[in-house]
């Protein structure tokens, strides 16, 4: 999706988000509860059961017994006050009496409880009621009477866990529609209760970091507080960069309308006229180099805002030996001109880049060492393959070199150590700067060494491949 597209789609209600989660946590946890209880209660329901048929199959046996005839009339009395429904079965399985059914019964001798009483003296068994929702628990006792061997079973029919959760449901929609109730409320109070504070703090963008009110917006204000100080970092750099083009645009204009004026004006003699037109050349081709430099800054800023990951298309190999001699050919008249003598030791080294700025690159950094020499000096520009396998390219001259103190300002736009000797030599202020942003632009590593009077070398390391 596009930023526009992004920014036409109404964000999402936060109180409709909490307002939903809350609801759905209200009600998994009912549901949860109400399971986990219902699952309890009917396990410990069932065991009670189960013991309390134990105990009272025990109680009918022995009443059956204390009767000791074996004749199944005995137990129809004992059986009608249990209240349970109770079961006489013949070793066979034939049912010799069942309380709950006067008719004829199938045989029960494949029953578990009866099988299991047989032989082992008792048994017992849950089976599923015809009835929905109901199941029958059993318990058999083995009996041996004067008419044989015969089996007591007493039986109960209990809601199983579908019976039971069939009883809660009245309570669990009850519960549902409270928890909507609550949702709504709560939601409604939680996302004021949180908004308040994030709004405070968009009142009062200047002390976000300090203000951040919840733990979890401590890296968006810090977003927030980095990109306002950027901003402002920038509008500043910006305000100061206007000051100082406009500075050096003014004084130079000021002497081509000065020296204009008096040829115009007829105040300049005849003799002086030529002299005055090579100042205003001079003038003029020193605001050219300026407003050239200036484009070229500008060129570069815009090429970095816009290049953010991707490698950019006129990224080639190039070949720094090639460059180094090239760069050596052309700036020989400079050399000479200053009485300087330029050499070059090139070794095999290729950086992926783009060629004409590290043209410029160069350029900038041989024009530098010349200009700031003395006659008779020496200037030798290098480039090679480092032992870390990173290719190098490096100017050494024996020059005036940089006091320390200016050495980390001598990158900045318009900074320059000695400003009436970079006029002289046609300086601009601006090399250095060109020469920083081309670095950034190739990842490339920028190393100064400098000493009064001694010299400068200045050496740009590249990424490795
Ligand atoms: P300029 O156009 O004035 O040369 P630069 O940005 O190229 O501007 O350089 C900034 C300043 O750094 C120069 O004014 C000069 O004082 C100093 N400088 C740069 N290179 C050298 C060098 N090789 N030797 C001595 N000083 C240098």
């Amino acid at each position: 999706m596009s930023d526009e597209e992004r920014r036409s789609v109404r964000p999402r209600s936060m109180t409709l988000r909490f307002r939903r989660g809350l609801i759905l946590v209200g009600v998994l946890c009912v549901l949860a509860t109400l399971t986990a209880a219902t699952l309890l209660f009917q396990h410990s329901y069932t065991e009670r059961v189960d013991r309390y048929l134990r105990a009272l199959c025990v109680t009918v046996a022995d009443g059956y017994d204390l009767a000791g005839s074996g004749d199944p009339q005995d137990l129809a009395r004992l059986a009608d006050d249990s209240g349970v429904r109770c079961t006489l079965i013949a070793q066979d399985g034939a049912v010799l009496y069942d309380n709950a059914h006067s008719g004829a019964l199938e045989n029960h001798a494949d029953r578990p409880e009866v099988k299991a009483a047989l032989e082992s003296g008792s048994g017992s068994c849950t089976r599923e009621s015809e009835t929905m929702g109901q199941e029958t628990h059993y318990y058999a006792l083995r009996l041996d009477t004067p008419a044989g061997v015969q089996i007591l079973r007493v039986g109960e029919e209990v809601d199983n866990i579908w019976g039971l959760s069939a009883d809660t449901l009245p309570l669990l929609l009850c519960a549902v529609v409270l928890i909507l109730l609550a949702a709504w409320l709560l939601s409604s109070w939680l996302t004021r209760m949180m908004v308040r504070p994030i709004n405070q703090l968009a009142e009062h963008l200047d002390t976000i970091e300090a203000d951040v009110p919840y733990e979890e917006l401590i890296p968006l204000a810090r977003t927030v507080q980095t990109d306002r100080k950027l901003r402002e970092d920038n509008e500043t750099m910006r305000r100061e960069f206007t000051a100082n083009v406009s500075h050096e645009l003014k004084t130079p204009l000021t002497s081509i309308s000065g020296y204009a004026e008096l040829i115009e004006s007829g105040m300049a003699k005849s003799a002086d006229v030529p002299t005055f037109a090579a100042r205003i050349h001079k003038e003029a081709q020193r605001m050219i180099a300026l407003v050239s430099d200036i484009l070229q800054l500008s060129e570069l800023d815009s090429t970095q805002a816009s290049r953010g990951q991707r490698i950019p298309a006129d990224m080639v190999p190039v070949d720094l030996a090639a460059l180094v001699k090239e760069i050596a050919q052309t700036m020989t008249v400079n050399a000479r001109k200053a009485y300087v003598t330029l050499q070059y030791d090139a070794h095999p080294a290729t950086v992926q880049g783009c060629r004409d700025q590290l043209v410029e690159l160069a350029t900038n950094l041989c024009d530098n060492a010349i200009r700031y020499n003395r006659p008779g000096g020496h200037v030798e520009l290098r480039c090679g393959t480092g032992t870390d396998g990173c290719p190098f390219l490096e100017v050494e001259d024996n020059g005036i070199g940089i006091p320390q103190d200016s050495q980390s300002r001598v990158f900045e736009r318009f900074y320059r150590v000695d400003k009436s000797r970079s006029k002289a030599t046609g300086g601009t202020g601006l090399g250095l700067a060109i020469v920083k942003h081309i670095a950034l632009l190739h990842d490339a590593h920028i190393d100064l060494q400098s000493q009064v009077g001694t010299g400068t070398t200045i050496k740009v390391t590249f990424p490795k491949k």
